[in-house]
């Protein structure tokens, strides 16, 4: 098992689409970024990164780089997901926190919940999706995603291999074994 812990900030500006979770948000602001600025998956992304110890999303999408202007950040996540399909993880559960002064993010919280299990290919059960308000912090142009997953190791071949051999019925097994030891018996008399 892995744990990961992912956070971000973006600034909110107006005049651009508010996007939290791949899912936009009707509001007349919108966080300002290089890609479109989802500060939920940019966090969530990182945790994903983090958990595998493979750098953090600057990594592999450096905001010096054009490609990414005002990209879905969908992308990020899927890349993120792909370096864990490939390192032998698969995503056990998700669980967030957001923390923006406005909008009201518990109409939406459904939503979000099952756009970024649909993007884990988990169940909306396995996505935990929070919000607060940022009581006394002076972030009230701002919003923040707190993200943690946690990773569980997927069962290699040789697991597979032990665990189809215990599930055939055991005298199959053993009458496999008898006619191979009674073939050997035989072949062993035939040339002496
Ligand atoms: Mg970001």
């Amino acid at each position: 098992m892995r744990i990961g812990y992912g956070w971000d900030s973006h600034e909110f500006k107006s005049g651009i689409p508010l996007k939290i979770g791949g899912v936009t948000i009707a509001h007349p602001k919108g966080l300002a970024g290089h890609s479109d600025g989802d500060v939920l998956l940019h966090a969530l992304t990182d945790a994903l990164l983090g958990a595998i110890a493979a750098g953090d999303i600057g990594t592999y999408f450096p905001p010096s780089d054009a490609r990414w202007k005002g990209a879905d950040s969908a992308v990020f996540l899927r890349t993120a997901l792909e370096h864990v399909e490939r390192a032998g993880y698969a995503v056990a559960n998700v669980d967030s926190t957001l923390i923006l002064a406005e909008p009201r993010i518990g109409p939406h919280a459904a939503l979000i919940q099952r756009r970024v299990a649909e993007l884990l290919s988990i169940e909306p059960a396995s996505v935990g999706v929070k919000a607060k308000t940022p009581e006394g912090m002076g972030t009230d142009n701002a919003a923040i995603a707190h993200v943690v997953v946690l990773l569980t190791k997927k069962a290699g071949k040789r697991r597979r291999q032990a665990e189809a051999l215990e599930a055939v019925p055991q005298p199959v097994v053993d009458s496999v074994a008898e006619s191979l030891v009674e073939s050997a018996v035989a072949s062993k008399w035939k040339k002496t």
